[in-house]
């Protein structure tokens, strides 16, 4: 079979063979990968993809819930290897452009320590005279997963581990300007699984991602469930496939304080949440609505947590100008640059210690009602915190995502809880607290608003099924 593998993906895979064979000691035991074994999951086409996937499937589902564990802990294992994670971490930024390295080793990090594992999946029983029913979160059976250019590497471990532990097998359709990077990450993976004894290609992607063939994967009768996190555009196509679906789309998050809030950390955490990976997280801090007592204050303390405020109109409308496309939308080659990188384009040079840009705007400016992904946070100053809960309500344009609020106000905290019903609501901390960075909780990077799962976890790719045993097994 002829392979096209990337040639700077094949040299990573080449060079961890070779240092295999020198740790097991050369001309022993370790056989010389064979042509089909080098694919590692990245196949030609899609159609293979889904055919390998299939038949990893067959085997999987019946493997013991042990196994499928054993095989997860592969997973975050091979992802924590010191060389695996500051490579993938590396190729994500070169690759796309986007974000900051040191961020992406936090964010593949929490993927692939926390994301939940088979334990997610509890039995529910039911017992009486007429025996017992259990309830079980069982697999779909393929499952085709579309990825995003901001978190490539974060959603491949994250939903790897969570479909593998529900005892499906996945297929990737990375975004193409991820595609070596998802490659590199799906190899690493598929070499470690087959080493284990897993089935080969548990995980695979086609080697040149497309639309057409994301399509093919949509259209395919074998894959049994989609899961789209990017844009609107991919949600509402996957939820308009016919299949069980599962969307994971936009945001603007919002965030509101007040004047009970310690407006020095809040300010300390919404620098950190806002610039966290150059603002490019969904869940990332992408607007203030700060009451006028406290609004001054706030922004001193913002610079001084590493912002640079920008004050007159006219740099403002610059900023704008230069970082939006003609739709009024993100330009693509600014999101998730630095905030260094982004003033130098309008004639501003700062030290490398700024990581966020500030400004104050009102609530109709662009920069506070589009999802930027940028590190450049609008604040607007209101009336009071009523008002501000209100627009932020408006700013988050009922994706009902994620919202931050710094206050120690409960009944304020509630209103705006109830108001904006987003999937996460984080009270007096940045926002990547909400994914259990520094916060309780479990990281997530599918994070499924629109189709209601909230943070998936493996019970999130299951099936639930029900086995009953007439009139036996009733112990009471
Ligand atoms: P994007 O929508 O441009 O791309 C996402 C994926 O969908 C890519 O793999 C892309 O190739 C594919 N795609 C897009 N349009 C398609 C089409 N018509 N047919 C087939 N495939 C298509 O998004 P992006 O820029 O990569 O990611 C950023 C967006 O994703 C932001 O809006 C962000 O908020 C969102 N996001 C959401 C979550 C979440 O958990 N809710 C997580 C990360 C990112």
């Amino acid at each position: 079979m002829s392979t096209n593998i990337d040639p700077e993906v094949m040299r990573t895979l080449v060079s961890q063979v070779i240092k295999e064979l020198k740790e097991k000691g050369a001309g022993t035991s370790c056989p010389a990968p064979t042509a089909a074994a080098t694919l590692y999951g990245v196949f030609p086409t899609m159609s293979e993809c889904i055919d390998a996937s299939t038949k990893a499937q067959e085997v999987l589902l019946f493997q013991t819930p042990a196994t499928r564990q054993k095989w997860v802990e592969v997973i975050r294992h091979t992802c924590l290897d010191k060389r695996n994670m500051e490579m993938m971490s590396r190729m994500a930024v070169e690759e796309t452009a986007i974000g900051r390295y040191e961020d992406k080793i936090i964010k593949n990090t929490a993927a692939a320590k926390y994301t939940p594992g088979i334990e997610d999946l509890s039995t529910d029983a039911r017992t009486g005279g007429h025996g017992i029913t259990l309830f079980e979160y069982c697999p779909f059976g393929v499952i085709g997963s579309i990825t995003p250019t901001t978190n490539p590497t974060e959603t491949i471990i994250n939903n790897s581990i969570c479909m593998i532990a529900g005892g499906n097998t996945v297929v990737f359709s990375p975004h193409p300007r991820a595609r070596k990077t998802s490659a590199f990450l799906v190899q690493t993976l598929n070499r470690a699984l087959e080493k284990s004894g897993a089935p080969a290609n548990m995980i695979t992607m086609v080697q040149n991602p497309s639309i057409e063939a994301t399509n093919e994967m949509m259209a395919s009768p074998k894959v049994r469930m989609l899961v789209a996190t990017g844009g609107p555009g991919i949600v509402k196509t996957v939820l308009s496939s016919g299949k069980k679906a599962i969307g994971a789309g936009p945001g603007n998050p919002p965030v509101v304080v007040d004047e009970t809030a310690n407006i020095e950390q809040a300010a300390k955490d919404i620098v950190a949440g806002s610039s966290f990976d150059n603002n490019v997280p969904c869940i990332a801090e992408k607007e203030v609505f700060a009451v006028d007592s406290i609004f001054d204050y706030l922004l001193i303390n913002m610079k001084g947590a590493g912002s640079y405020e920008i004050k007159d109109r006219e740099t403002i409308e610059k900023l704008w100008s230069v970082v939006s496309n003609e739709k009024g939308g993100p330009k693509v080659e600014f999101v998730g640059k630095s905030a260094q990188y982004i003033l130098d384009k309008i004639g501003i040079q700062v030290e490398g210690s700024i990581h966020l840009i500030i400004m104050e705007v009102n609530k109709e400016h662009p920069f506070v009602q589009t999802e930027m992904m940028m590190p450049i946070l609008p604040l607007v100053r209101c009336d009071n915190v009523d008002q501000a809960i209100e627009w932020a309500y408006e700013s988050e344009h009922g994706n009902r995502h994620s919202a931050m609020m710094h206050s120690t106000n409960i009944a304020k905290l509630s209103k705006m809880a109830k108001l904006l019903q987003t999937t996460i609501f984080v009270k007096n901390g940045p926002s990547f607290a909400g994914l259990g960075i520094g916060g309780e909780g479990y990281p997530t990077f599918t994070i499924a608003g629109p189709t209601g799962e909230g943070l998936t976890s493996p019970k999130s790719f299951c099936r639930r099924r029900e086995c009953v045993l007439k009139d036996m097994f009733n112990i009471r």
